[in-house]
């Protein structure tokens, strides 16, 4: 059992190119998510696999009918923040006028709450420990924000899933895949997994964690399945991260998905009620 997670987000939502992609421009940009997000659907749905879709809040709004029929298609709906804020740089007051405005949007859509969370830029760490209870507090089951990496978050944090018990309530914590290296984890489960490594070490480490650890975390963006995206110069480093080796990831995925059972957060938590509490 594995799991697959999804940050439903345009491709001009990155972090830290705010003078490149400000926010006032977005409506403005010629919008992929839709197009990028259907072949997606199309490459889960060959095996079957189910997955958590964190929405940002400005997504659900622009395109409803896109998360309807996420739902429809039964995959499980989480939230991801409205504007892709960094949750370190809120007041503990704007990340929760954030979150009851995220809870709002997708009740109206779908008449069901959203129970997860996932921080843009896993901006859920030492600095910002206090969103979790905030998280508690305002109803979610789950947070899937912290990832055992330097410097976005800290290798110290737990690899498999976790519980976090906070004053106002327990949180499950999800944590993306890291595989361990000399040098510190690597982001195995994310985008730089799927669209730099060899297909058969990512199944190795797949396996492997498996046996030894629990379920894979893999975290994936719809731009990363429809194409490059020609419309800003990035700068180099920026470039590499969000589009390096991106021509391999329809085909990594598909081999990923036919070689290991996915499903999404919410089915897993359902299954293992009381694993590593
Ligand atoms: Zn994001």
């Amino acid at each position: 059992m594995n799991l697959l997670t999804v940050d439903l987000e345009d491709w001009f939502h990155i972090c830290e190119v705010e003078d490149l992609l400000p926010r006032e421009k977005w409506d403005k940009f010629p919008s992929t998510v839709v197009a990028d997000t259907m072949k997606l659907l199309d490459l889960v749905a060959r095996t079957k696999s189910r997955a958590t879709f964190f929405v940002l809040g400005y997504v659900a709004e622009k395109h409803p009918d896109l998360v309807r029929l996420i739902d429809a298609m039964g995959h499980n709906i989480g939230y991801h923040g409205w504007d892709h804020e960094l949750v370190y740089k809120l007041s503990p007051k704007e990340f929760r006028r954030i979150l009851r405005r995220g809870i709002a949007c997708i009740k109206g859509l779908l008449n069901k709450r959203p129970i997860g969370f996932r921080a843009p830029q896993w901006s859920i760490n030492d600095h910002s420990r206090w969103a979790l209870e905030i998280l508690a507090e305002e109803g979610f089951v789950y947070d899937s924000s912290l990832a055992p990496l330097k410097i976005i978050g800290n290798e110290s944090y737990p690899r498999t899933p976790w519980k976090i018990r906070t004053v106002r309530g327990d949180l499950w914590e999800l944590p993306p895949l890291t595989l361990k290296t000399p040098f510190g984890h690597y982001p195995a489960g994310g985008s730089w997994g799927l669209r730099l490594l060899p297909y058969p070490l990512l199944q190795q480490i797949v396996r492997g964690f498996n046996q030894r650890q629990g379920p894979t975390l893999f975290y994936f963006h719809p731009r990363e399945f429809g194409g490059k995206k020609g419309f800003v110069g990035l700068p180099p480093s920026k470039k590499f991260a969000v589009h390096g080796g991106i021509w391999g990831s329809e085909s990594q995925l598909v081999k990923l998905l036919a070689d290991f059972r996915f499903t999404s957060i919410e089915q897993y938590l359902s299954e293992h009620p009381c694993s590593s509490d």
